[in-house]
């Protein structure tokens, strides 16, 4: 199996690292350069060197873009119309990467960020930056990988302005921090990027106030009933990772230890001090990963304490959620993204539904009152049983999950004669398969829904899917505000 595939339940956006979308490294025995530090488009320029610099716009992962002797630069933190002393940090063939070491003319869409550790670390990318500014900005990164892949009729293309959040902060349900021991001090936070300096987080904005309390009072009580903390040197001691999750519907918490060791020393005095000073925790458990990985869960968990489920409705339905079971972070904006795929989907009760890449079947569940009968796919076992389960919760009669992927079982359902009148889909950010677009193309539902995570596999898909559909708008909805993640969802109707 991938490590992507054993990850359960996790679309790529939600702990993945981010993937630099500027192509591969360097190789010199690749172009033939002799120096890495120079480059053969005949700029020269070399690792270090100062320059200013004007920001013309921001690319796709929230970085200033601007250009040295015509070869694009990109500069973490920078913002466009923004003069800056850059220092070059990079060379590579097609682009140059640096930092700022002074802007010289700000930005009036600049601001202090509330998180003052917001450019150590990952998931701030743009907290300085209005919001006014952000919510253009997700405007803008569609309108920028439309132009680059350039599907049919593209130019034309309805762009609703992205929807925002009243309040762009505290949407996170669940804080996964790692914890580590640096002489006395326990830590419990994030990683600088790109290293392994855990950086103790007392507070981010961007949490749900729940899991902070819940985050901040387990450090403490772990500090006093001194439990064994993973030392990653060593490779020794247990507690690796705390994860809080909360539910938006009931305020109730739930606690996962991710351990190195099977054991865990001092569970039983850890989870009584845990009930007397966090009533809202409702269910304690242990993931057990050992070793060196840079995966955060093991394959084995297991109840230490209380309820196995923390529960969440949405748009009427229940939801069980059990530690792994994958819900968006935003609830908020989760709702507005069902809500705006409802409406685009225009349902009737004689409509067969598919809920392709359905996790545990929040879309097509909810969905279900609306139409004559639900049918989803996933490739997450455990995901798939939840879904079933959450059905059968919520007497939802019509519906029913199947493992497999969208690309296999889409065709086999239509060649069985079940034949789709709607169909949404809600990829990771690879995007839809190629099979599966082909199927797509050849049956053709009435009604398709495209939601995306991810601007540039999106506008690649609908080159292909312009052949037989008309993109009727595309909204984006701010799902993660304060990063440059990008959400959208797209009304396809068929060409007459
Ligand atoms: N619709 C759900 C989950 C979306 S996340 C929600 O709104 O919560 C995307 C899901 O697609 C993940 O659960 C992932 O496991 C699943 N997935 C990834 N590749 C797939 C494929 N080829 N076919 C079907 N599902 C897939």
């Amino acid at each position: 199996m991938t490590e992507e595939k054993k990850r359960p339940y996790q679309k790529g956006h939600n702990n993945s690292p981010k993937k630099p979308y500027y192509g591969k490294k360097f190789d010199p025995r690749k172009s033939g350069a002799r120096r890495p530090d120079t480059n053969t488009n005949g700029v020269s320029v070399r690792i270090g060197q100062n320059f200013p610099l004007t920001i013309k716009r921001l690319g796709i992962n929230g970085e200033g873009i601007g250009y040295f002797k015509r070869k694009i630069v990109f500069v973490p933190g920078a913002l466009p119309d923004e003069v800056a002393v850059v220092k070059v940090t990079e060379v590579e063939p097609k682009y140059i990467a640096a930092k700022v070491l002074k802007i010289r003319e700000k930005s009036p869409n600049r601001v202090k960020p509330l998180d003052e550790f917001a450019d150590e670390v990952g998931g701030f990318e743009l907290e300085h930056m209005t919001y006014p500014a952000q919510l253009a900005f997700k405007k803008d990164v569609i309108m920028q990988a439309l132009e680059k892949f350039q599907p049919r009729g593209w130019s034309d293309y309805d762009l609703r302005d992205t929807i925002g959040m009243a309040d762009p902060y505290q949407y996170r349900n669940k804080a996964q921090f790692p914890v580590r021991k640096i002489g006395d001090k326990i830590s419990v936070g994030m990683y600088k990027r790109s290293t392994h300096d855990l950086v103790d987080l007392p507070v981010v904005h961007t949490q749900d106030q729940t899991t902070m309390i819940v985050m901040r009072t387990i450090r403490e009580l772990l500090d006093k009933l001194s439990v064994s903390i993973y030392n990653e040197d060593k490779n020794r001691g247990t507690v690796k990772t705390i994860v809080v999750r909360v539910s938006h519907t009931t305020g109730e918490a739930q606690v996962t230890f991710v351990t190195n060791t099977d054991a865990f020393p001092g569970d039983t005095a850890l989870i009584e001090a845990i009930n007397k000073a966090l009533p809202q925790v409702t269910g304690i458990f242990q993931n057990f990963n050992p070793g060196r990985t840079s995966l955060v869960w093991g394959e084995e968990t297991i109840k230490l304490w209380g309820q196995d489920y923390i529960e969440e409705t949405v748009l009427g339905k229940t939801f069980q959620l059990s530690p792994r079971a994958f819900m968006q972070l935003n609830y908020t904006q989760m709702s507005v993204v069902y809500k705006e795929a409802l409406e685009a989907l225009d349902l009737t009760h004689a409509d067969k539904l598919v809920d392709a890449y359905a996790g545990v079947g929040t879309i097509g569940l909810s969905l279900a009152d609306k139409v004559d009968e639900v049918r989803g796919m996933e490739i997450i076992p455990e995901a798939v049983d939840d879904a079933n389960i959450n059905a059968k919760i919520n007497h939802v009669n019509n519906a029913k999950y199947e493992v497999g992927t969208a690309e296999e079982l889409f065709p086999k359902w239509q060649s069985e004669g079940w034949v789709a009148d709607a169909l949404v889909v809600d990829p990771p950010r690879t995007g839809l398969d190629t099979a599966l677009r082909r199927e797509i193309l050849r049956t053709q539902p009435e009604k398709f829904v495209y939601i995306s995570c991810n601007a540039s596999t999106l506008a690649r898909d609908l080159v292909d899917l312009t052949k037989a559909y008309k993109v009727d708008y595309i909204q984006s909805i701010d799902m993660f505000p304060q990063t440059a993640r990008w959400e959208g969802v797209v009304k396809l109707t068929r060409r007459a």
